[in-house]
C-alpha cells in the first residue's frame, strides 16, 4: 500500500510512502502521520490512500507512524482543503497548517512518553546473578515481569526508586526494551466544567422566533445543503434561535460548529452556550486565541474523537474535525474579522458555507446588518431568508438623534469633543442611576497630530501612515511598525507653537467626560485594555454590576454586549469610518451605527442614541437613523452595481513589495501586461498604483486590483502565470482573493 502525504514542515510537495502491513488498518485519508524526509522525522497529512507513484516501490521509504486512530481531517475537510488551496491561491501546506492547530502539530511531538517493557525472559542463572550483583536491576526486572503491557518509564522509576543507569544496563543486557508511545490526554475530564456557566431555563420562543426555528428545522430534517440568513434586529433573540438549532442537532446525534467573530468579545454568548449545552451533558469546546497549548490539544482531541460535539470559536473553528457535522452557525456574519489577513487569506463565513455544502448540511448565518454579499445571495434565491423584526418582549428600538458637529463647533466656539445634547443626556442618566456607553473609533489620546497653522501631519518615516499621539508617555507611535518618537512641542514643518491633536481617542473623551460629570465612575476599554484579558472581563463584570456609570470604548466592544441598564449610547465621531479609501466605507458606517445603537435600551427602559457627525446628510447615517436596512441595501447595491464592485464581481488584490520602488513598479507593470494579454476580457485590471500605505517596514508597496465575474476561473490562471513569470530577487507579491480591506 502506498500513500500520498503532504508534509507540514517546509516542503510544499506531495510525497509518497509505503505503509508497513501493521499500519494498514490505522492509516486513512486525513490521518496525521510521521514520515522520514532526509533522515529526519516530519509530521505529514495523508492526502491520498492507495496512491500511485512514479517512484519504484523498492525505492519508497516506509511511513513511520500513524498518530491517532481517527483522522485529523474528515473527508469533507480534505475536500475543503483542496478547494481553499485553489480558490484562495494558497499553498497546500499553509492551508493544512491553518486547519490543523499548532497545538495538535506540536502536541503530537510533546505527547510522546517513554515506556518500558520486557524484551525477553531472563534465564534462572541470569536472574540469580542480577539479584546478587545488581539488586536494583533485579527489582525492576521483576516488576516488569508482573506487568501485562509496557509501563511509563518515569512512573516506574519514581515508584521503585530505580536509577536511570539500571534501566540502561537492563536494556544493554537485552532484557528490557524502551519505546516511545503516544498517550491520549484526559486532563480535561477534571476541569472542563470550569469557568462561569449560566444555566438559565430556556425562554418560551415568541412567534417570530418559533417560525424561524421551524424553518431551520425543516432544512435540518432534509439533511441537505441549505443556507439560511437570519436577519434579526438587535435584541430580537437571534442567539436563542441558534441555540435551538444546535440543540436539535445534538439530540439527533450530530455535531455543530458555532462561529463568532472574536470569542474574547462575546463572553456572554459563550456563557449562554456553555450553560445550555453543558447543563444538558454536552461538553462544549470553546476555541479561542487565549487558550493554552494543552487546552487546545484537549479540545481538538475531544472533537476529533467524537467525545465533544459542539464547538464555539472564532473563524478557525470552522475547521473543527467534528464527527457527523449537521450545522454551522455564523453569528454576526457581516463582520470583517471573519477574513484572515495572512495566508491562507480565507473568509470564515464563505468557508463555512462551502464546508456545509461539502457536508450536505445546514449553514445558519445571522446578523442585524447582513453583508451585502449575503443580501444579494438571498435576492438571487441562493439563501433562505428568515426575519426577526421585533425586539424580544416588544422592547422598543432605540431613538437615534443626529448632532451636526459643524453647528456645534460654531456654537461652542472651538473644538468640541462632546456636544451639548450628549452632555445633557449623560447628566440625566447619571442622576437617574442609568448607564451610558460612549463609542469612539480609535485608540490612543487622539489619532494623529496636525498643525493648525500649516496643516502638517506627522508621518512614520518607515510606513507613511500618520503617527498616533500617546499622552501617557508623550510619544508618537506608528501602529504598523512600532516606530516611536517623543511628541514634538512645535510643528516640525513650520515651527508654529500651537500644534494640536486631530481626531479623538478614548483618553481624550475620558477627560471631556470627567469635566462634565466629575462624580461619575468612568472606565475605558480599548485595544490597550483588551490586551489584558482579565481586565477586560473585570470591566464588563463591574459594568454589569452597576459599579461603572459611563463606559468608554472603541467599536470593538460594540458586538454582542447586552446590558439591561444602558439607556444611552453615544457615538462620538461617526465620520471616521466613512472617510477611508474603501468602497465598503458606507456599509461599515451603517453597520457600526446600527450595532452601536443596538446596545441601548435592552432592559425595561427605552434607549436613546446620540450620533455626532460632520456629515449628517450621508446615506449611511440617514438610513441608520430610520433603522431602514432594506432602504440602505437598495441604495448601496445600486452603487455597487453601477461601479461593478463586489458583490457583483469578485475583487482580487495583488500586493507587490520590496526595497527598490523603481524595480517593484517596473515588474508590476510588466506583470500586468502579461495578465492582460493572457486573460483578456475575463478580468478587469486596475493598477499598478502605490498602495495607500506606500511604505511599510522599509519596503515600498504597489498594488494591482483584478475585478472578475468568476474567481474560480481567474485565480488558477493567475497562479499559473505566477509560476511562469520570472520574478526578480527582493520582490514579494501576495494575492488576496475577495479582499476585504482596500488599504
Ligand atoms: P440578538 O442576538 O438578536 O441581539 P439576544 O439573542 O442577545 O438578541 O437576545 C436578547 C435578550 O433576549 C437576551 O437576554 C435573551 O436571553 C432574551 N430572549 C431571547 N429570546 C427570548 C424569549 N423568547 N423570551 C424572553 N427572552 C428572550
Ligand atoms: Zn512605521
Amino acid at each position: 500500500m502506498i500513500v500520498g502525504v503532504q508534509p507540514l514542515a517546509g516542503f510544499d510537495k506531495l510525497l509518497h510512502y509505503r505503509v508497513p502491513p501493521m499500519l494498514h488498518d490505522a492509516v486513512q485519508a486525513g490521518s496525521l502521520v510521521r514520515v522520514p524526509i532526509l533522515n529526519r522525522q516530519h509530521l505529514a497529512l495523508v492526502l491520498e490512500i492507495n496512491a500511485i507513484s512514479d517512484v519504484p516501490l523498492a525505492r519508497l521509504k516506509n511511513l513511520t507512524e500513524v498518530l491517532h486512530d481517527y483522522p485529523a481531517l474528515t473527508p469533507d475537510l480534505l475536500q475543503l482543503a483542496r478547494w481553499m488551496h485553489v480558490y484562495y491561491a494558497a499553498r497546500m501546506e499553509s492551508v493544512l497548517e491553518a486547519m490543523i492547530p499548532g497545538a495538535v502539530r506540536d502536541g503530537a511531538r510533546l505527547k510522546q512518553d517513554k515506556y518500558l517493557g520486557l524484551a525477553r525472559p531472563a534465564t534462572p542463572d541470569e536472574f540469580a546473578q542480577l539479584t546478587k550483583k545488581a539488586p536494583q536491576q533485579a527489582k525492576l526486572y521483576e516488576f516488569l515481569t508482573q506487568q501485562f503491557k509496557p509501563v511509563k518509564k518515569s512512573l516506574v522509576l519514581a515508584r521503585l526508586g530505580t536509577a536511570a543507569a539500571a534501566v540502561s544496563a537492563l536494556i544493554k543486557r537485552g532484557l528490557v526494551h524502551e519505546e516511545l508511545r503516544h498517550v491520549e490526554r484526559v486532563a480535561y475530564a477534571d476541569n472542563w466544567t470550569g469557568g462561569e456557566i449560566v444555566t438559565a431555563q430556556p425562554p418560551k420562543l415568541n412567534e417570530e422566533q418559533a417560525a424561524v426555528v421551524q424553518s431551520v428545522h425543516e432544512s435540518l430534517e432534509k439533511k441537505k445543503f441549505a443556507v439560511h440568513l437570519l436577519h434579526g434586529v438587535t435584541g430580537s433573540g437571534k442567539t436563542e434561535v441558534y441555540l435551538r438549532a444546535v440543540e436539535e442537532v445534538l439530540a439527533a446525534g450530530g455535531s455543530a460548529i458555532y462561529l463568532v467573530p472574536e470569542v474574547a468579545l462575546t463572553p456572554q454568548t459563550v456563557a449562554r452556550l456553555r450553560g445550555r449545552f453543558e447543563a444538558a451533558g454536552h461538553r462544549t469546546v470553546v476555541w479561542h486565541s487565549h487558550l493554552g497549548e494543552g487546552e487546545r490539544l484537549d479540545g481538538w482531541t475531544a472533537l476529533a474523537s467524537g467525545k465533544a460535539r459542539v464547538v464555539v470559536g472564532a473563524r478557525s473553528a470552522v475547521f473543527a474535525p467534528v464527527r457527523d457535522l449537521r450545522l454551522i452557525v455564523v453569528d454576526e456574519e457581516h463582520e470583517p474579522a471573519y477574513k484572515q489577513d495572512e495566508t491562507p487569506r480565507y473568509h470564515g463565513r464563505d468557508v463555512a458555507v462551502y464546508r456545509a455544502k461539502l457536508a450536505h448540511t445546514v449553514c445558519l448565518l445571522g446578523s442585524a446588518t447582513p453583508s451585502l454579499e449575503s443580501v444579494l445571495n438571498v435576492r438571487a434565491g441562493k439563501y433562505k431568508i428568515n426575519l426577526l423584526t421585533k425586539r424580544v418582549d416588544d422592547k422598543k428600538m432605540p431613538d437615534i438623534q443626529i448632532v451636526d458637529m459643524r453647528i456645534e463647533i460654531m456654537r461652542q466656539r472651538g473644538l468640541v469633543t462632546l456636544s451639548r445634547l450628549l452632555v445633557d443626556h449623560m447628566q440625566g442618566r447619571f442622576e437617574r442611576r442609568e448607564q451610558t456607553i460612549l463609542f469612539i473609533n480609535r485608540r490612543g489620546y487622539s489619532s494623529s497630530m496636525q498643525c493648525r497653522k500649516c496643516g502638517h501631519v506627522e508621518q512614520c518615516p518607515h510606513c507613511s501612515v500618520s503617527m498616533t499621539y500617546h499622552r501617557s508617555d508623550e510619544t508618537l507611535k506608528c501602529h504598523m511598525c512600532a516606530h516611536q518618537r517623543s511628541a514634538p512641542l512645535t510643528c516640525p514643518a513650520c515651527s508654529a507653537p500651537d500644534i494640536r491633536w486631530r481626531g479623538l481617542g478614548t483618553q481624550r473623551v475620558e477627560e471631556a467626560v470627567r469635566r462634565v460629570l466629575p462624580r461619575a465612575r468612568l472606565e475605558r476599554m480599548d485595544t490597550d485594555t483588551m490586551s489584558k484579558k482579565h481586565r477586560f472581563r473585570e470591566i464588563l463584570a463591574e459594568f454589569r454590576a452597576g459599579k461603572i456609570d459611563v463606559l468608554i470604548g472603541t467599536q470593538m466592544i460594540a458586538k454582542g454586549l447586552d446590558f439591561p441598564n444602558v439607556t444611552l449610547v453615544g457615538l462620538v465621531d461617526a465620520d471616521l469610518s466613512m472617510h477611508v479609501p474603501d468602497f465598503r466605507a458606507n456599509e461599515r458606517t451603517f453597520q457600526l451605527l446600527v450595532q452601536v445603537a443596538g446596545r441601548a435600551g435592552r432592559g425595561d427602559r427605552a434607549g436613546e442614541v446620540v450620533v455626532q457627525t460632520f456629515t449628517p446628510k450621508a446615506d449611511a447615517i440617514q438610513f441608520a437613523k430610520r433603522s431602514d436596512f432594506d432602504g440602505f441595501a437598495d441604495a448601496e447595491l445600486l452603487m455597487r452595481k453601477t461601479f461593478a464592485y463586489p458583490p457583483y464581481r469578485h475583487l482580487i488584490h495583488h500586493l507587490f513589495r520590496g526595497a527598490n520602488p523603481e524595480k517593484i513598479l517596473f515588474y508590476a507593470e510588466h506583470w500586468v501586461k502579461l495578465v492582460e494579454k493572457t486573460l483578456g476580457t475575463a478580468v478587469e485590471i486596475r493598477g499598478p498604483s502605490a498602495s495607500p500605505i506606500e511604505k511599510a517596514k522599509d519596503e515600498y508597496r504597489f498594488q494591482v486590483w483584478y475585478f472578475c465575474a468568476s474567481a474560480t476561473k481567474v485565480v488558477p490562471e493567475l497562479v499559473r502565470l505566477q509560476k511562469e513569470f520570472t520574478w526578480p530577487e527582493g520582490l514579494t507579491q501576495v494575492l488576496d482573493v475577495d479582499a476585504m480591506s482596500l488599504v
